[in-house]
């Protein structure tokens, strides 16, 4: 398991988690309870009173932000396509408990993509 640094940049606040490379997660900002941006590598937290050190994480965030977000949500609509074509498959299958298995599982799947790639 590795972790990461995840971060509340309007609160200056950082904790470590384990690694969701970039995908939604549920952890929360305890201050303000927004969501955390995940730091893809180490990075140097800066003390809370340091402004020039939050400024600039903050414009490392947008930026990556800016670059990760859209191409995280090409990725999930690209899964989710892949997703519904295995499943409209397996429906047109005869009714099995080995399908009605793996169809379950495709379903669940599905239902994780939608909560981590939006
Ligand atoms: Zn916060």
């Amino acid at each position: 398991m590795s972790s990461r640094t995840y971060i509340c940049v309007s609160c200056r606040w950082a904790r470590r988690a384990e690694a969701a490379f970039g995908l939604v997660t549920e952890l929360r900002c305890p201050l303000c309870q927004g969501g955390l941006w995940e730091l893809s590598r180490r990075w140097r937290i800066p003390r809370k009173t340091d402004d020039d050190g939050w400024r600039e994480l903050a414009v490392k965030v947008e930026r990556d932000a800016a670059e990760w977000l859209p191409r995280r949500q090409l990725m999930g609509i690209a899964k989710l396509a892949r997703l519904d074509e295995q499943i409209s498959a397996l429906e047109k299958q005869a009714a099995s408990k080995g399908r009605n298995i793996r169809l379950k599982r495709l379903h669940r799947e599905r239902a994780e993509v939608v909560v981590r790639y939006r």
